[in-house]
């Protein structure tokens, strides 16, 4: 870490600008809103500053620095655009040990100055250690959008709130649980756009979320395996949870976006063998769910693909536990972007069927002619087990042997692999590329798409590196 992040108190201590331009205006406007005592010197000043200082909002003495200046001071800030003068003020405050800032000069800067999102008195700071304010003002505009105005609003309610819930509520985790559930309550109220709802049924809000002891269940879809592709509301419902029930098929970073304190519980099947059974599952969500915790089931994909996404809200609902679906992008939606194979295409394929290859350790039972009939683009599911099978089976129904036929291992993740073949030599290409799960299997012809892409991908690598 380059820089300790931290927030000073300058509440009503001196703070010294040198510079009057627009930069050294910016700078005061800061010092201003933290309440600081501010002396600013310049030999000419920008309106902003004279107004301030008509105001009665600052001191200004327009005059050249002089080394005396600095005593008392708690913050220096040089801002003269000259470096000349800028070094020999940091000369002078490091002689005094009071930490200094240089505008646009880190190296003889004690402290600089993070991008700022403002919703008082929340504040979030971004800094990129000096090495790309550019990058830091970007990151900061996409945090502004994350965070409504009326967030200041409510950490003040909430502060005022304090004493009344400490009252009523004895324990610590009683506490944690009701503030969870303050923010939540707040948080769906401005995701659905419903700003006023806290503000209009305050009372009954506050009557709720008091009351509320009952747990919430949420099956989260995952992904396939990138956390760049979880969906909003999933991030949301992890950095909410207090209890995570995760699948192995969980993408490896996906777990760094949960809250630092929930507790984590693998329950990761491998192929073939059970590890939990569901109704094993089922319970434990339940349990869970039943002392008041927000649980969030994560599973790869969505839930509701290959999933048995459909088992458990029954369950949970014949409990009376609150439960809900967030969907993610499926394996073969993420696989198929990755890949560039495209799932359908107006001139060659109208449809597309997701289907499993194996079902209980065996080959799946489906009508086969049918799949062949209609055309479609089968992606293919749990299918290594049984690859072998299932390409005989639809070279019997009729598929011809030489379908192009894409496997894709470890899809969207930095591992993925991508082999292409025909359908008849499937056997073979996942032997001899060692191709190991999760992996899927996309069949039909928009997989030439896919040689298309590849070709071009190696066009555009082999220029990169003609040109580095
Ligand atoms: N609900 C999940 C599917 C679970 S079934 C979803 O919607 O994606 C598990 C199968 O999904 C695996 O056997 C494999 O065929 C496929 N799969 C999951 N993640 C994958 C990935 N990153 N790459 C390739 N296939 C994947």
């Amino acid at each position: 870490m380059r820089y300790l992040p931290m927030f000073r108190r300058i509440r009503r201590q001196s703070c010294l600008v040198i510079g009057g331009g627009d930069v050294a205006a910016r700078k005061v406007a800061m010092l201003l809103r933290a309440g600081a005592d501010i002396t600013v010197i310049a030999p000419k000043a920008s309106p902003t500053i004279h107004d301030l200082k008509k105001v009665g909002k600052i001191s200004l003495h327009l005059r050249r620095f002089e080394t005396t200046d600095i005593s008392n001071q708690a913050i220096i800030i040089s801002a003269t655009g000259v470096r000349e003068i800028d070094e020999m003020v940091a000369a002078t405050a490091a002689k005094a040990s009071i930490p200094i800032n240089v505008v646009d000069n880190p190296d003889i800067s004690d402290f600089i100055f993070p991008a700022v999102v403002d919703r008082d008195p929340m504040i979030v700071a971004v800094s990129t250690g000096g090495a790309a304010p550019v990058l830091a003002r970007e990151i900061r505009s996409a945090i502004e959008v994350l965070l409504p105005s009326s967030l200041g609003n409510l950490i003040r309610n909430a502060e005022k709130l304090r004493t009344t819930v400490r009252s009523h509520l004895a324990s610590v985790r009683e506490r944690q649980r009701f503030w969870a559930r303050y923010f939540r309550g707040w948080r769906t109220a401005t995701l659905t756009g419903n700003k006023n709802i806290l503000n209009q049924n305050k009372q009954n809000f506050l009557k709720s979320v008091f009351t509320e002891q009952d747990g919430h269940v949420a099956i989260v879809g995952a992904g396939p395996g990138d956390a760049d592709l979880l969906t909003l509301r999933a991030l949301q419902h992890l950095q909410d949870a207090d209890v995570i029930i995760h699948d192995r098929l969980i993408g490896p970073n996906i777990l760094d976006y949960a809250r630092r304190d929930a507790e984590q519980i693998n329950i990761g099947k491998a192929f073939g063998k059970h590890s939990h059974n569901q109704n094993e599952i089922n319970i434990l969500l339940a349990h869970h769910a039943s002392l008041g915790k927000h649980v969030v089931r994560l599973k790869g994909g969505d839930p509701f693909v290959f999933g048995r996404g459909g088992e458990e809200p029954e369950f949970l609902q014949a409990q009376g536990i609150s439960v809900e679906v967030i969907p993610g992008i499926t394996a073969s939606l993420g696989c198929a972007a990755s890949a560039g194979i495209p799932l359908t295409h107006r001139n060659a394929t109208q449809s597309v069927t997701l289907l499993t290859g194996t079902s209980t350790n065996e080959l799946a039972t489906h009508n086969w002619h049918a799949l062949v009939a209609t055309g479609a683009t089968l992606a293919v599911y749990m299918g290594l087990g049984t690859a072998n099978q299932l390409s005989n089976a639809l070279i019997k129904a009729g598929m011809h042997g030489d379908t192009p036929v894409a496997v894709i291992e470890n899809g969207t993740l930095a591992t993925e692999r991508i082999v292409v073949g025909q359908l008849a030599e499937l056997e073979r290409l996942l032997a001899e590329n060692a191709i190991r799960s999760p992996a899927m299997l996309m069949i039909g012809d928009v997989v030439d798409q896919y040689q298309i892409s590849d070709s071009k991908r190696r066009k555009e690598q082999q220029l990169l590196a003609a040109a580095s």
